[in-house]
């Protein structure tokens, strides 16, 4: 069983560093049900190939599990052969730490979206080809698939449920990792893989952040957990719920997430058949909550109207909804939104119909694709910047990088930052102590860590800096998100 892995971006070579993986070395893995062996096919400046050879021993298999009967399908079958669970298992335990999207020596890689390739020799669907596009393409994947025949010197006896699937993004290597670890288990109906209690956790962490938009996420968890029906109601009642807004960010669907977790939408039901007063102040109090995200943006918005800001940034863009809103702000002259996500910049152009925008509008936005942790000389002369729920998805480490990128080089006159109150999170009931609203997020501070910090930073870089809440307040905890207002010392910009 071969998985390759490859990319052309320049140095491809970075791949190893990614993987964890020497390109030079040829390693070997014992698991449970087999061996791993990675290597590189290829290893040039211009494309790299890490291949990961599955090699199941179905004899150990047979006999691992203290089976006395045994039946010829037991140690004849096609588990060494095509992609299975084990491939997962697999996954995981070989490339584990780029699954989890870290890397020490290039943490800026791990964020960056990547051209890459990924190939699995053989892999099962009964359903057939239409089953591996549904499975892949929501998720911005390139899908080629060659099916395989019965046997070449007897066409007649027709096509096996055999592929070769091929699937090209632009996309974190983490990110393709996560999707075929989940995936391939979803097309692999055999029942030669069993299914551990922590399988729905498993799955709701993986697939955090995609799974709840698939539009075949019911399947892929009924499939996943091995047809068990309550396991799978359990995973579905715990993603998010079908009415999510379709123009939602990840940011607002975690509030979806507490919405159900809340109990709110039980709440609604039985306001309908109470007083009309009753369900107008529940259906209220769900706006609220779901327009939090929203809030987070006007109150950006109104600082920089209040600045009287003419050019003004929007770093860590996401899919532009804060652009939209300066975008109609007549007296804002140039906006410029940066992203280190490809996709999210794609979805904004999309978003916004920068296509269709008459030329004058358009000519007052500009698209960055680039990182924020690097010095942009893009960014320089303008009034003020937005950071709008982005700094928790940077590694700790690398915030210095960050702070010295805005406040020292682009060192704009404003700067508002936006992020999670952590202690919030004790009023989000499912979400367990210790675990953060995102699986991206990198950390969270409580408003005491986010206010030290911004102190530090304005001292450093000679500006005065204020906090305010954002969202119901509550008298413990404080509000679900915080922001700081930073503007540069007068006597400085002189
Ligand atoms: N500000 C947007 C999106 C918030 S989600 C909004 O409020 O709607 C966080 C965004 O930060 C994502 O789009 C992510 O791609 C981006 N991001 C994370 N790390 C980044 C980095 N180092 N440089 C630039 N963008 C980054």
């Amino acid at each position: 069983m071969l998985l390759t892995i490859s990319t052309t971006y320049q140095p491809a070579t970075e791949l190893g560093y990614l993987l964890h993986k020497n390109p030079t070395r040829l390693q070997t893995f014992d698991l449970n049900f087999g061996q791993a062996h990675v290597f590189y096919p290829e290893a040039s400046e211009q494309r790299c190939m890490a291949a990961l050879l599955l090699d199941v021993d179905a004899v150990q298999l047979v006999r691992g599990k203290g089976n006395a009967r045994s039946s010829l399908d037991q140690y004849v079958n096609d588990r060494p052969y095509v992609a299975s669970s084990f491939l997962s298992v697999a996954l995981a335990d070989v490339f584990g730490t780029a699954l989890n999207g870290r890397c020490k020596q290039r943490p800026e890689l791990v964020v960056t979206p990547l051209p890459l390739q990924a190939q699995i020799a053989v892999i099962p669907c009964p359903e057939g080809e239409e089953w591996l596009h549904r499975l892949f393409e929501p998720l911005g994947y390139s899908v080629e698939a060659v099916q395989h025949p019965l046997d070449e010197l007897h066409p007649e006896w027709g096509m096996s449920p055999y592929f070769t699937l091929t699937l090209r993004a632009e996309c974190r290597l983490s990110e393709l990792l996560t999707h075929l670890y989940v995936l391939i288990p979803v097309l692999d109906n055999s029942k030669h893989y069993w299914i551990g209690d922590d399988e729905v956790n498993k799955l709701l962490t993986r697939g955090q952040g995609w799974l709840e938009k698939h539009p075949e996420r019911r399947r892929i968890a009924y499939n996943y957990l091995r047809h068990k029906k309550s396991l799978t109601r359990d995973a579905l009642s715990r993603l998010v719920p079908e009415e999510e807004a379709p123009e939602a960010t990840d940011e607002a669907s975690e509030l979806e997430v507490v919405d159900e977790q809340t109990g709110e939408e039980g709440a609604s039901t039985e306001a309908q058949s109470a007083t009309a007063e009753a369900a107008r102040v529940v259906q209220e109090k769900k706006e609220k909550r779901r327009s939090l995200h929203e809030q987070r943006l006007q109150a950006a918005l109104e600082v920089v109207r209040q600045r009287g800001a003419k050019r003004v940034l929007d770093l860590g863009c996401g899919e532009g909804r804060l652009l939209r809103m300066l975008l109609q702000e007549k007296s804002i002259e140039h906006i410029l939104g940066l992203d280190v996500s490809y996709r999210a910049l794609e979805l904004a152009q999309k978003r916004l119909h920068l296509d269709r925008m008459p030329a004058r509008q358009r000519e007052r936005l500009t698209l960055v694709h680039g990182a924020l942790t690097y010095r942009d000389q893009r960014l320089e002369g303008y009034d003020a910047a937005c950071v709008i729920e982005v700094i928790e998805h940077m590694d700790q480490p690398r915030l210095r990088a960050f702070e010295r990128v805005l406040f020292e080089f682009a060192h704009p006159e404003t700067v508002v930052i936006t992020t999670p109150n952590a202690e919030y999170n004790v009023k989000f009931e499912t979400l367990d102590a210790g675990t953060f609203r995102h699986q991206d997020h990198r950390f969270e501070w409580t408003r005491e860590q986010f206010q030290i910090w911004s102190r530090q930073l304005a001292e450093r870089f000679g500006y005065q800096v204020q906090f305010a809440p954002i969202g119901p307040e509550d008298a413990e905890v404080g509000a679900p998100s915080q922001m700081g207002i930073f503007s540069r010392h007068q006597s400085l910009t002189q």
